[in-house]
């Protein structure tokens, strides 16, 4: 196939994500990707800006993943979870555990991020049907959040930026409140409860649990609020009997300056999903985690064990690649790098707040972000940034970098000198 005949044939029958199959924006072949570089079809390099969405943390073709991805197909991809077990799946939860809330105890493997979500809110619902308390079957959740495109977890996203105008009538009503309105580093501000407050006092008896990212909201907005909102959500949970459930999907695995994002607070969650970099972007798998007490209570309910089983669950494959990349993360001195990310992104995205288009630049771990003030015209915007030779996708008003931990110091700088230059003469 030439890469005109793949192109068309993609543009008559392949969708891509939120892409119209009328007016779909261009895409661009790739052939290979490698450390940052990604190769486009006709040669062309790019400098990866996305970690293919907060995945690939150590970048592409890593020797070391695929070393342990050929080791493992050679003795099986997959095989059934129910009935059976496998050193991936057990060496992988051995090696997760002990990074993790030290409360949190049983694990959940599944598919991709959004079914996590899906796991952490049946489990709080079936723990409270377990208990005897079967009223408390909706959720609250903070504006902005992004957790899925899944049922459920499309119901916690936010209600403008989400889905919910288009599937209103179908999708289940949850509660919202405002996001934090304490900034990270902002000195704390107690009015800024209020809101979680006032809800729980009102409707404590229907919520099940109260879901958020940790510190960083993610697609819904890239806002990162203060750690001190999770100390205090951790106790008005307690005090109201409403679990709380850390969605560390796009936050885990270092991405914000610490291994997970609760470490932040040093608050524990009753529930917690992670899922994108688990596998250092090469497999999707997602692990949903809980305390015994919980696992013990949903499973000495009526059902008599959790009512969930995907056909993929626990995938060896998937397994044994996330083990090495955790054992590679742990031993790649990933704060360090993360942190010396921060600091180049902090000094070379500053001027970016200068142009009359921004509204605002902010950076945490290795994310750095520039908040424009009106929504980006996305196809023209990709175009300057495959000419200037880097990978950079935004979304609304939202352009942004997080690039794999092993980029070096000149390639994030191409990447966010080619960034300016694109924003600046737009
Ligand atoms: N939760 C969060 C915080 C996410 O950022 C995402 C994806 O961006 C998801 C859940 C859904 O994960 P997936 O796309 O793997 O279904």
């Amino acid at each position: 196939m030439t890469t005109t005949e793949l192109l068309q044939y993609d543009r008559d029958h392949l969708w891509h994500p939120y892409t119209s199959t009328i007016d779909p924006l261009p895409v661009y072949p790739v052939s290979k990707a490698e450390g940052v570089t990604i190769t486009l079809a006709d040669g062309r390099e790019l400098i990866d800006g996305m970690s293919s969405w907060w995945a690939a943390v150590h970048g592409y073709n890593h020797p070391v993943l695929n070393a342990a991805a050929k080791a493992q197909l050679d003795k099986m991809s997959h095989i059934m979870f129910g009935g059976f077990t496998h050193e991936p799946a057990v060496e992988l939860a051995a090696k997760l555990l002990p990074l993790l809330p030290p409360s949190l105890e049983k694990i959940f493997l599944a598919d991709s991020g959004s079914v996590a979500v899906e796991v952490t809110l049946k489990m709080a619902i079936q723990y409270w049907q377990s208990k005897g308390i079967p009223g408390k079957h909706t959720f609250a959740t903070i504006r902005s959040g992004y957790h899925g495109d899944t049922w459920h977890a499309m119901s916690v996203c936010d209600p403008v930026t989400g889905m919910h105008g288009i599937f209103s009538g179908s999708l289940p009503i949850q509660y919202f409140i405002p996001q934090p309105s304490v900034r990270f580093g902002e000195e704390w501000r107690e009015e800024a409860m209020a809101p979680l407050r006032d809800l729980l006092e009102r409707h404590a008896d229907e919520i099940a649990a109260l879901i958020l990212e940790p510190v960083v909201q993610g697609a819904g907005g890239m806002y990162f609020y203060s750690p001190t909102f999770l100390v205090r959500a951790r106790e008005l949970c307690d005090r109201y009997n409403v679990l709380l459930i850390f969605d560390e999907i796009a936050t885990g695995f270092g991405r914000t300056g610490k291994l997970f994002a609760w470490e932040h607070a040093g608050v524990e969650p009753d529930i917690m999903c992670i899922g994108k970099a688990l596998t250092g972007g090469y497999l999707t798998l997602s692990a949903t985690i809980t305390t015994k007490p919980i696992a013990d209570t949903i499973c000495s309910g009526e059902a008599g064990c959790f009512m969930h089983g995907p056909t993929f669950m626990g995938n060896p494959l998937a397994c044994a690649i996330a083990s090495a990349s955790i054992s590679l993360l742990i031993a790649s001195h990933w704060q360090e790098k993360v942190k010396l990310i921060e600091e180049q992104l902090r000094a070379e995205l500053a001027p970016a707040a200068k142009l009359p288009e921004v509204a605002e630049v902010r950076v945490l771990g290795a994310i750095g972000v520039i908040e424009m003030k009106h929504p980006v015209n996305m196809a023209v915007l990709q175009r300057r940034f495959v000419e200037e030779g880097i990978w950079v996708r935004p979304f609304g008003r939202l352009v942004y970098l997080m690039p794999p931990f092993v980029i070096s110091t000149y390639e994030l700088s191409r990447l966010t000198s080619g960034l300016l230059r694109v924003l600046t003469h737009n």
